[in-house]
């Protein structure tokens, strides 16, 4: 029987194979393809690798990475529990902001992992990642409130990275983040009386 770990290590060779985003693959270290359970419940996805993530070849694991990392806890979860992952899989040069056919050419196989670990709720970190998805929300009204949308559950949260030197804006993410243990009962229950 094939594990869902080897259908995603099947997805991150097909990146290599077809050639995805030639350009950003020669500038990059390596490919961030994403790590975690295969089988998770929550899936978050942020928006491109940065430096510290392009060396070590895992996604979030700098100053964002701790807080997320942290918020996790707050709520006794660990990375290990969740799957962690980006839009766009090698770094943009200079930490540049993801270009809309960078983003376009990753979504086939950023879908196709989430067909495979199939969560029950999907976290977009920042509005790069709510916007390939649900182009029509702004982050900044939409946060904190989860979304059905074509058989998935959304809940958009903002970014860590834009939260860590602004005290307001990390409360709130704090307080949306909070809300994760009550949305997925709310799922689980849903799917339970389907
Ligand atoms: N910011 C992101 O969006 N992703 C990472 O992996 C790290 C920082």
């Amino acid at each position: 029987m094939v594990t869902n770990q080897q259908r995603l290590d099947e997805i991150k060779t097909s990146i290599v194979d077809d050639r995805v985003c030639p350009q950003l693959a020669t500038t990059a270290t390596q490919l961030v393809f994403g790590e975690g359970n295969p089988s998770a419940e929550i899936v978050f996805i942020g928006e491109a690798p940065g430096k510290n993530e392009d060396l070590a070849g895992k996604p979030f694991v700098g100053a964002s990475g701790k807080l997320l990392t942290e918020m996790l806890e707050s709520i006794r979860l660990s990375r290990e529990d969740v799957y962690i992952t980006n839009i766009v899989k090698y770094r943009p040069p200079n930490n540049r902001d993801p270009l809309p056919d960078e983003k376009l050419s990753f979504l086939p196989y950023l879908q196709a992992q989430l067909d495979i670990i199939e969560p029950d709720l999907v976290v977009t970190l920042g509005r790069h990642s709510l916007n390939c998805f649900l182009p029509e929300l702004s982050i900044s009204k939409a946060h904190g409130q989860p979304k059905r949308y074509k058989g998935r559950v959304y809940l958009p949260l903002f970014h860590p990275a834009a939260a860590l030197y602004n005290g307001s804006m990390r409360q709130t993410l704090m307080d949306d983040f909070a809300r994760i243990p009550a949305i997925i009962k709310t799922i689980k229950l849903e799917k339970k009386t389907i």
